[in-house]
Formats: structure tokens, C-alpha cells, sequence
């Protein structure tokens, strides 16, 4: 990256490992730090803070105790950096997200702080191992996917780049579910992160705001042609900030993410209590404190809970009283909002905020409209996450009207202006306006979110190139023409520290001693591995590294599936969401014929392969939870049958989540990243996967275009329907009785699969999924099923060839720099926020 933290072109990255430049030193610990000092620390810690001394102390004691140990040297670095941005009064950088899916932090904090090798000679000193304690730390899994990741990813990388950021979320008493499969089903279980405590966070009672719904709104004349608007709720509920430090690379700065907890304002109703209705007392309570009790349990279905508008109201509510309350505290004036604040909307979830920072100018701060409308865009920016109809957030009118009145008065005063603006520019045609318009006439009356964010926004951005080039021609097309210049690209990124340093040491070790210490500082120092590419002794390092974690893998799947695999296999992994837009079922019905064609011809040249899955369904999404049982009805046949012994098996790994996505993706030699083209936004998960050095199978859908444009054509696989082709098939028609009737290959799957080869017990369990594919199939999964496994067997071929295999795998990971998640936050800063980076990427 340039000296101006400008994003190399995307087209062409820089592969010249010369032209990068030295880096600063690293910033030094607050003091020095050795294994005694850290020793005296934890054993403090655990006698005074946990109240346990060493003979009795359990793992989770430990734990504790080394994780209080470590928090007081990063709280240092946080009081530093609060400091440091408020002297400077500098402009932040608010993220407000209703996901963030942050996984474990103790490995990550050490790291990030330098202080592993201390804490772990410490530990060996107590007779602990700090690997043991890093397995007690629960998940936190705020967050359902790809958005909540991409949410803690920026976190950290805005500690790393010294933006001034807070990140705003909801402190979900439970995340995302457990997953257990129970006969092959999936079965989902309440998460309990919080039941031993939370030793990262800060519960700070005194930041507590109050967040009303419901009521009415009183007119107040003010004078002839003025009049205000008082918004009288019918309840309030409290939001309680919980903080927890966000420490960037180094520990040079720390940043805060604050999660609100909902409270009753009235923790009893005592008199109802006294005259004995003890259930009832407490009733009114449970149902206020349910605000922030359960993550929204869904991936992009479609679910109208009152209590999901609810969250995002409160969760918005809280936090820009509490943005607004820090403004005039430092600066005064709110009418430098704008040079001092920018709030980046994480999808649409949190778009109230727009009419609520309007409800605030307007009604408390007493702006005129347009000057509170030109505060408001000039703070707001808006990320769009999917272009999936289902998923665009829309709330019915009536359910507005009465939950947040003033807010619905708002959000008709914008639409009425907006509309002005777009017949001022000669638009008169009905059909016109009613696309435009912020409210959905034709299902039901209702408010569209994404228009509203839209509108109320400076900049709206995809997540990848191929994503921000749909939405401007799909989703956004017509507010596009009327508001030209907002729509811009930000592609995703994932930060290499917990993805290649905390995931994968033994790599990281190799990098550095290929592309010199400045590649742990500078992601695109990485380009120095591809001098590597035939360099023997360097593939043979990477062989080993990759089989020692394909050998812990192994392990684990022995211990939660007892099924056996060779390390020696190759790890083909798909592991993300169940959805049928990433088509699992193109992977399994390829892994039907590859078991037939394996068993037609048992000495053929076949490469062994072991299909690892992982992945939730959301509860309620029907057609995911059976492709789920398909996958386990296919590994039992399968992994039993000697017939494919030593040559196929198929794990389906449950309960997928941060931490085992760490254990997968060092492990894995083949990414399936094949969602059907146009449906995923950008993937993350091919970003994982292919800077530990995995060759990718994909379409050219989200990211994977911009992954095939930095690795080459030569070191991925690219195969399927293309975007624009998709759409041709789909206007054609979606009955594949034509394709079906081309394959043989693909005709004898669907009919082992509708005829009940994999569940002998009830031959109709896959029929409706049959029957989708050969006559309803909108995801292109028949469609995209013969080139689909021609390029499977490309990959056998690039397998059998091991030295064109690592070549390719070490191109890979060199070439990954761009999507580091230093680079997105670095242009995020400079095109969106225009706020100053401290430290360049
Ligand atoms: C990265 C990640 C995702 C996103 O994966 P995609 O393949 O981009 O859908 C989802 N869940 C977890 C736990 C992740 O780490």
C-alpha cells in the first residue's frame, strides 16, 4: 500500500516484493514483560480476583485469571488511547451492527498484545497449558454468518489502522444456537455464552439510557407557521452499556465495543408483589428485558417479529444518545456533527437510525428540516449485504405506526421530499414513482429499509465488485439515476491476524522467513512467498505444516463423528451457512457420482478425498435442514461401503462457528465457494480459506472474481453459469428437463437420491428436493451440474501433479494482500468516513 494508505487497483495487484517499504518498529509493550512478571499477574488474579488458590483452582479458574491477567495490560492501552483521541479531538467512526460474530479472544489478545510466549512460559510454570484454557473459552457468537464476521474483522482492523471507532451492537444474553445432529438432523439447542461470566467486558450500569416505544405524539403550535412535535411513549425500556476493549495489531491502539443489555426501568412492581400476584409483578419486566435476550434466529428468511424492530430501534436509540451526548460533550455544536462523526450502517438492520437522528434534530435539538436532513446524510453511510428479495428488510406500516409514531410521521415527511425531488427531475410515471417510493404499496403497506437507507445516506456500498456493480443495476438501479455518485465498492476483507497468525502459526513461521518480519506489519509483503512457488524446500515445509493440521483435523473428527480419515486425503471443505443460494446440494450430488463412478471403475486413477461440511440452517428454513440430512444420509452410506475404502468419505462436522472455522480452513487443500453467480454478495470464507494456501472451486460470483483476478486463472477453478447467464436461464425458464436429459451422469443421481438409495428407511424423503431440481430449479443447480464435475476432475488432475499443486497453493496465499481487511478499512476511511488513518496499512 502507498504512502497515502490508498488501496493498490484491484486489477492489478502489486506482486513487486521491492517496492515495499520499511515499516515503523513496532510499538513497545507499556513496560517489559517476561513469564515471572505474567506469573505474579495470573496468580493474583486468581487469588484475589477469582478467590481460589492454585491446589484447588479448576481450568476455568485458570482462565479466569489469566484472562484478567492479560485484560489489565490492554485496559492500560485502551485508558491511552481513549485519551489520546479525545486530546486530539478527532473525528470517529461509529459502527453499528446487530451482528457481531467475535468467536474466542484469549489467543487473539495475547497475540495481539505479545504477550503468548510470556503467558504460556507463565502458565508451564503453574503446570497449566495455556491450549487447554483456550478450549474453555466460550464463542461469543453474536452474529448468524459472513456479516457478523465481517463486523468483528473491521473491529479490529479500525484498532489496527488507529481509526477512532466504536463499535454498537446488542449484548445478546444467547447468540446464534447450538447445533447438534441427532439422526442426521439438525437440532438446535439455546447458547449459553454467559453462564460463567464474561471476564472480557465491563458492565458500566452508569451509561444507561432510556428508549421508549409506542404512544402518541403531540402538535404543539409554536407560532403562526411553527410547530413541534412531542413524541409521548407508552413504555420505556433501559439500555445498559456492556463494554469490551478492541485491541489492533501491536496493541497500539484499543478501541470499544458497547453492546446494550435491556433492563426493565422498574425491576418490580412491588405493589402488585405485595398483594400476592408474585408472577405478575415480574411479567412486564420479562417481556421489556426480552428485548436482549435472543439473537434474531434467522439467516435472511423472512420473519415479522415486532420484537426483531424492537431490537433495532433499541440498539439505535441507545447508541445515538449516546454518539450525541459525546458529541456536545467534546465538540458542543451539532451542527459539526459531520466533521466529527460518521456511523456506518452494517445492512440495513439499524437504518431507524436515520429517522431517529432526524427525530432528535428536529424535535429536541429544534433544527429546521433541512438542516437537520443535511447533518443527517452527511453522517450516514449505508452497506448493502444482499440483493436476495427475501432479505431486503421492509416493516409494515401499521406495526411503524404504532410502535414508533413520531418515526412513521418522519419517514412520510422524507418520502413526500424525495418524491418532490424525483418529479422535479421530470419523473411523472406512475409505475416510476411507486419503485422509488419509500413505501411498498403493493404487499400490504409497508416501509422499505433499504430505500430509506438509500436516501438518508452520503454513500452506499456493496461488498464486492461484482456485488456493487448488481446493486447499482438491480436493487438501486432507479434511486441510482436520481442520487448519482452515492452507489461505491468496498470489497471485504478478513484480518489476517486471527486468520493467518492465531489460525495457522506454523505458517505464519514459514512467511516470515520467506517474505522477512515486515510480512507479519504489511499484507502485501506476502508477494515476496511466490518467489517460493518452485522452491522445494519451501514446499516441503508447507506439505508439513498443512498435514500437521490436517492431522489435528482428523483428530477431531474422529472424536465428535468416529469416523477415520487420512491425513493424506485430500480436505475438500465447504463450510459456511446451509442455504441453497451456496449450493451444499451441487457438492452432494457431485459426491453421488463420484461414489458411482469410483465403484463403476475401482482402479481408476481417483484422487482420495475427504468432504468435510459444516454449516447451520437457519430454524426455520425448511429445504436447508434437509439438504443437512441428505449430507449425513450420504457420509453414513458412504463411509461404510469397503467398496470406496481409502478413496471417499464425508464428514458433516456440526455446530460450525468461529472457532472451528479456525481448526478447518489450515487444514483444507480444496475451498468450495459455488454459489450459484449473482446470489453471493462477496464471501469471506474463500478469503480464509485461500490465504492458508486452499485452491478454490468456485463460480464467479462475489469475491471469487476478485480472488481469480489476483491468483490467475491458472491457480483456481472456475466454472458455471456466469451472472448475465443465470438470468438468461432463468427468463428461459426454470424446468431443467432439457439438462437433465443431456447428463446421464446427473439423471442416475437424481434418480438414486428420489428413489430412496440414501434413506432406505423412507425412499421419499429427498423427493421434493428431487423434484425442485428437475423442474423449479432457481439456483442452477442441475444447470451448473456437469461442469461442475468436469472441474472436480481437473482438480484430481492438478492434485496428481503435487509440485503444480503447491505452486499453486503458495501463489495463493501470496497473492491474498489485497483482501486483507486493513486495505477495505483503509478505503472505507479515505472515500466514506473521511477520517485520518493513523497507522497506514
Ligand atoms: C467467515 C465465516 C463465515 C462466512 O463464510 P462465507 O463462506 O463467506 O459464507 C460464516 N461463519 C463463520 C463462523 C465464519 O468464520
Amino acid at each position: 500500500m502507498t504512502e497515502t494508505g490508498a488501496p493498490p487497483a484491484i486489477s492489478e495487484p502489486s506482486r513487486e516484493p521491492d517496492a515495499i517499504r520499511p515499516l515503523p518498529p513496532p510499538p513497545a509493550l507499556p513496560e517489559e514483560v517476561d513469564g515471572d512478571v505474567m506469573r505474579a499477574a495470573i496468580l493474583a488474579k486468581l487469588t484475589y480476583a477469582v478467590g481460589k488458590n492454585p491446589e484447588v483452582a479448576s481450568k476455568r479458574d485458570w482462565f479466569l485469571a489469566t484472562t484478567l491477567a492479560v485484560r489489565d495490560r490492554i485496559v492500560e492501552r485502551w485508558m491511552s488511547s481513549t485519551r489520546k483521541t479525545y486530546e486530539s479531538k478527532r473525528k470517529r467512526v461509529y459502527y453499528l451492527s446487530l451482528e457481531f460474530l467475535i468467536g474466542r479472544l484469549l489467543i487473539d489478545a495475547l497475540m495481539e498484545t505479545g504477550l503468548t510466549e510470556p503467558v504460556r512460559e507463565a502458565l508451564a510454570g503453574l503446570g497449566v497449558d495455556l491450549d487447554e484454557l483456550r478450549k474453555i473459552e466460550p464463542d461469543a457468537a453474536l452474529g448468524n454468518g459472513g456479516l457478523g464476521r465481517l463486523a468483528a474483522c473491521f473491529m479490529e482492523s479500525m484498532a489496527t489502522l488507529q481509526v477512532a471507532a466504536h463499535g454498537y451492537g446488542i449484548r445478546y444474553d444467547h447468540g446464534l444456537f447450538r447445533q447438534a445432529i441427532k439422526d442426521g438432523w439438525q437440532r438446535e439447542y439455546p447458547e449459553n455464552w454467559l453462564t460463567f461470566g464474561n471476564p472480557w467486558e465491563f458492565e458500566r450500569p452508569e451509561v444507561d439510557y432510556s428508549v421508549g416505544f409506542g404512544g402518541t405524539v403531540d402538535t404543539i403550535e409554536v407560532s403562526e407557521d411553527e410547530t413541534r412535535h412531542v413524541w409521548k411513549p407508552e413504555e420505556t425500556v433501559d439500555a445498559i452499556a456492556f463494554d469490551t476493549p478492541v485491541t489492533g495489531w501491536r496493541a497500539a491502539h484499543v478501541n470499544t465495543l458497547r453492546l446494550w443489555s435491556a433492563r426493565a426501568p422498574d425491576a418490580l412492581r412491588l405493589d402488585a408483589f405485595n398483594q400476592g400476584d408474585h408472577v405478575g409483578a415480574l411479567a412486564a419486566r420479562v417481556r421489556l428485558e426480552a428485548i436482549s435476550k435472543v439473537l434474531y434466529p434467522s439467516d435472511a428468511t423472512p420473519a415479522g417479529l415486532e420484537l426483531r424492530l424492537r431490537q433495532e430501534y433499541f440498539f439505535v436509540a441507545a447508541s445515538l444518545q449516546d454518539i450525541i451526548r459525546r458529541h456536545k460533550q467534546h465538540h458542543g455544536d451539532l451542527r459539526t456533527l459531520p466533521d466529527k462523526v460518521a456511523v456506518q450502517l452494517n445492512d440495513t438492520h439499524p437504518t431507524i437510525a436515520i429517522v431517529e437522528m432526524m427525530r432528535i434534530l428536529l424535535d429536541q435539538e429544534e433544527f429546521g428540516w433541512d438542516d437537520a436532513w443535511d447533518i443527517t446524510t452527511a453522517v450516514f453511510s449505508y452497506t448493502n449485504h444482499t440483493l436476495l428479495p427475501e432479505a431486503l428488510e421492509s416493516w409494515p406500516v401499521p406495526l411503524m405506526e404504532r410502535l414508533l409514531p413520531r418515526h412513521m410521521q418522519i419517514i412520510y415527511l422524507i418520502n413526500a421530499l424525495h418524491l418532490e425531488l424525483v418529479r422535479s427531475r421530470g419523473e411523472h410515471d406512475g409505475g416510476m414513482l411507486s419503485a422509488l417510493s419509500l413505501i411498498d404499496e403493493s404487499h400490504g403497506r409497508r416501509v422499505r429499509m433499504g430505500h430509506l437507507a438509500f436516501i438518508g445516506s452520503h454513500k452506499i456500498n456493496g461488498v464486492s465488485a461484482l456485488h456493487s456493480d448488481l446493486v447499482k443495476r438491480t436493487v438501486f438501479n432507479h434511486l441510482d439515476r436520481f442520487y448519482p455518485d452515492r452507489i461505491v465498492n468496498k470489497t471485504n476483507g478478513i484480518t489476517f491476524r486471527r486468520w493467518l497468525f492465531e489460525a495457522n502459526p506454523g505458517l505464519t513461521k514459514l512467511l516470515v522467513d520467506c517474505c522477512g518480519a515486515q510480512v507479519m506489519d504489511d499484507p502485501n509483503a506476502l508477494a515476496r512467498f511466490e518467489h517460493y512457488a518452485d522452491d522445494a524446500g519451501v514446499v516441503d515445509r508447507f506439505q508439513t505444516i498443512r498435514r500437521a493440521k490436517k492431522v489435528e483435523l482428523a483428530k477431531i473428527i474422529r472424536q465428535r463423528l468416529e469416523v477415520t480419515v487420512s491425513p493424506d486425503a485430500m480436505f475438500d471443505v465447504q463450510i459456511k451457512r446451509i442455504h441453497e443460494y451456496k449450493r451444499q446440494l451441487l457438492n452432494i450430488l457431485e459426491i453421488v457420482a463420484l461414489y458411482d463412478a469410483i465403484r463403476a471403475n475401482p482402479g481408476g486413477n481417483w484422487v482420495p478425498r475427504v468432504k468435510i461440511f459444516a454449516g447451520k440452517a437457519a430454524a426455520s428454513y425448511h429445504q436447508a435442514k434437509l439438504i443437512i440430512k441428505l449430507a449425513n444420509d450420504v457420509a453414513r452410506l458412504v463411509n461404510r461401503d469397503p467398496a470406496v475404502r481409502g478413496l471417499l468419505k464425508v464428514v458433516f462436522l456440526p455446530n460450525y462457528n468461529v472457532s472451528l472455522a479456525e481448526a478447518i480452513i489450515p487444514a483444507a487443500d480444496l475451498s468450495e465457494q459455488i454459489s450459484t453467480a449473482g446470489m453471493e454478495a462477496s464471501g469471506t470464507g474463500n478469503m480464509k480459506l485461500a490465504l492458508n494456501g486452499s485452491l478454490t472451486i468456485g463460480t464467479l460470483d462475489g469475491a471469487n472474481v476478485e480472488i481469480r483476478d489476483h491468483v490467475g486463472d491458472d491457480n483456481i477453478f472456475i466454472f458455471g453459469l456466469t451472472t448475465d447467464e443465470v438470468d438468461a436461464r432463468r427468463r428461459k425458464g426454470i424446468d431443467m428437463a432439457d439438462v437433465i436429459a443431456a447428463s446421464p451422469m446427473l439423471e442416475e443421481v437424481l434418480d438414486a437420491l428420489g428413489s430412496g438409495v440414501f434413506s432406505p428407511g423412507e425412499p421419499g424423503r429427498f423427493g421434493d428436493l428431487v423434484n425442485t431440481l428437475k423442474y423449479h430449479d432457481y439456483f442452477m443447480v442441475a444447470a451448473d451440474f456437469d461442469a461442475y464435475y468436469a472441474t472436480q476432475r481437473l482438480v484430481d488432475a492438478r492434485w496428481h501433479d503435487r509440485a503444480a499443486w503447491w505452486r499453486s497453493a503458495i501463489i495463493n496465499t501470496a497473492r491474498m494482500g489485497f483482501f486483507s481487511s486493513d486495505r477495505a478499512i483503509a478505503e472505507y476511511a479515505t472515500d466514506i468516513w473521511n477520517v485520518p488513518i493513523v497507522a497506514k496499512p
